[in-house]
């Protein structure tokens, strides 16, 4: 069975194609603003602008045409409306065209499932940390459950917001990773509530002592031991509670040596297993989409009329997806 995954929920635009758990393919391009964060019209712009090139690009580099395609898969939520709908109408289009399935996927099952197929983990405690998410996350019960999340932005916003206050560029993320290895500790509120983390409070605080005259550097460097410690904590946590040995860790920010180190530790003292998804595919693409897309849609019939009524889902929770396969 060959699947192809559309990824359009914020500011990526990706086709992944599989065949037989296979990744034949995984095309993205990413908007990025000229200035300070995501313009939401200018990224719909931008999605709208690249979804043909893509879609020729992820064929050929599979060396398939659209009519070896079996099912069509899309990220229906959560995300940003605006995005959401270039790839849901795009996706809609092309199933109609070619009278194929399309099935609709949550967009954060995609990230962990792509994290499963790749490593070796099979029941681990997940840590998505991306740009607008940051959630701990476990199966448990039949269901994907939150044990523990950001309360406002998520970790890779929050680093990006940070950015811009030092006026670094877009994603700030491996900028500030760089510039920590050159600074020193200056405490910053460690916010850990239950479960859960806050991150914009540290931003803000960061923000001000660099307009006071503190070191970029060393704020950098402050700021990712803080949070990066914070979600250590919380992931642990949940791995005591649920009992597992195992955690992958999913999502852009996974590009963070020093985050990986710091989980590294924490693992190698409970003797758990600590996996990290490649970096291709740990941020948002394509193939998360495809993979979901198989894994829901090789059991499943499919009607027409369903197909045609779908529409987007922008605050899709992971707790509400039924897990069948
Ligand atoms: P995603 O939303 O999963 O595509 O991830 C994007 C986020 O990852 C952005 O907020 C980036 O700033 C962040 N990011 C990328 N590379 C790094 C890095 N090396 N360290 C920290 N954050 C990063
Ligand atoms: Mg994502």
């Amino acid at each position: 069975m060959i699947v192809l995954g559309i990824e359009s929920t914020a500011h990526t635009f990706g086709i992944g194609i599989l065949k037989d758990g296979k990744i034949l393919a995984d095309i993205k391009r990413q908007y990025r603003p000229e200035k300070g964060g995501i313009v939401p019209n200018d990224a719909m712009e931008f999605l709208k602008s690249v979804k043909e090139e893509i879609l020729e690009e992820a064929l050929k580099e599979a060396k398939l045409e659209i009519k070896d395609i079996n099912i069509f898969a899309i990220s229906q939520g959560p995300g940003m409306p605006l995005s959401l709908h270039i790839g849901m109408n795009f996706a809609k289009e092309l199933a109609k065209k070619y009278k194929k399935p399309l099935i609709p996927v949550n967009h954060l099952v995609g990230h962990l499932s792509i994290g499963l197929m790749l490593t070796e983990v099979k029941d681990p405690v997940f840590i998505l940390a991306t740009g607008a998410n940051t959630q701990i996350i476990a199966f448990e019960g039949g269901k994907y459950r939150v044990f523990g999340e950001c309360l406002s932005i998520g970790l890779g916003n929050a680093l990006d917001k940070f950015g811009r206050a030092i006026e670094l560029e877009f994603p700030a993320g491996p900028k500030i990773e760089e510039l920590a290895k050159k600074g020193k500790y200056i405490e910053l509120s460690y916010v850990v509530k239950g479960m859960d983390v806050e991150f914009s409070g540290i931003v803000t605080q960061a923000s001000n002592l660099y307009k006071k005259g503190a070191k970029k550097e060393d704020l950098c460097y402050s700021i990712q031991e803080t949070c990066f410690a914070m979600l250590t904590e919380v992931s642990e946590r949940a791995m005591a509670h649920c009992d597992k040995k195992e955690l992958l860790l999913i999502g852009g920010v996974a590009a963070n040596q020093r985050l990986i180190e710091m989980l590294e530790i924490m693992c190698k003292e409970r003797n758990a297993e600590f996996k990290v998804v490649p970096i291709q595919y740990s941020g948002d693409c394509g193939g998360q989409i495809a993979v979901q897309g198989f894994l829901e849609g090789k059991n499943k019939k499919f009607s027409k009329k369903e197909t045609e009524n779908l529409d987007i889902n922008p605050i899709w929770r992971v707790e509400e997806v039924e897990i069948k396969y």
